[in-house]
């Protein structure tokens, strides 16, 4: 990451919804020809464009049709400390807690032991998609993670993240294994959020190629 701000320059492009086949299967990985053949630099500067022009935080190559493991994000978090960056082959690694003591435990304090470190690692935080737009729901996370790869120039990316930031980064990873946050959810959540989908639908809030087109915003006061 470097001081200078994530591009705006490139193309805002359609993002697509659930239901797409290239959201729903995991997408090619960025091989080191394609650091030569493709412009990646021009690719991201879309993404992070296309990302900023529907308010995201976090952009897959494969929610603007592109066939490449690659993904962008921005978040300020509450202390206005800010993170941006790319990661093409992303690999989410969980960081464990301690694991001090165990072997001194009897073997069904263990195995509670480690139902409770489980459930200490995760977190439950409100997600939403800018390819299912308008919804959201609760999903549980690793709580502390780092995240593994290259940028658009190949150089090696290693991101350390906890709370919001670790949810985004698990959100684009899953994205482009394609794997969606209402995979995650139950069959309840899952229904409610399609239903809320549905009446969204019917309102011109999010046309078919946004965010290219977007509908004016009315002040409320
Ligand atoms: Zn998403």
């Amino acid at each position: 990451m470097t001081n200078t701000p994530p591009p705006t320059n490139g193309k805002i492009r359609p993002i697509s919804r659930w239901g797409t086949p290239i959201l729903h299967r995991a997408v090619r990985e960025v091989a080191p020809a394609d650091l030569d053949t493709l412009d990646l630099e021009a690719l991201t500067a879309d993404m992070f464009t296309t990302m900023f022009a529907a308010d995201g935080v976090g952009l897959a190559a494969n929610q603007i049709g592109v066939d490449l493991k690659v993904f962008v994000y921005d978040l300020t978090d509450l202390k206005g400390q800010r993170s941006w960056g790319v990661v093409c082959n992303p690999v989410v690694e969980t960081r464990d807690g301690p694991r001090e003591g165990r072997r001194h435990h009897a073997k069904g304090e263990q195995h509670q032991h480690q139902q409770q470190q489980q459930q200490h690692q995760q977190q439950s935080m409100t997600e939403g998609c800018l390819s299912y737009p308008g919804v959201s729901a609760s999903v549980a996370r690793a709580r502390a993670i780092t995240v593994r790869g290259i940028d658009q120039r190949g150089k090696a990316v290693e991101i350390d993240a906890d709370g919001l930031l670790a949810h985004i980064l698990q959100h684009e990873t899953d994205h482009l294994n394609g794997v969606v946050y209402g995979d995650h959810v139950s069959s309840e959540v899952r229904q409610r959020m399609d239903t809320e989908y549905k009446e969204l639908e019917s309102k011109p809030a999010y046309p078919e190629d946004w965010p290219v087109t977007r509908t004016k915003r009315r002040w409320i006061i």
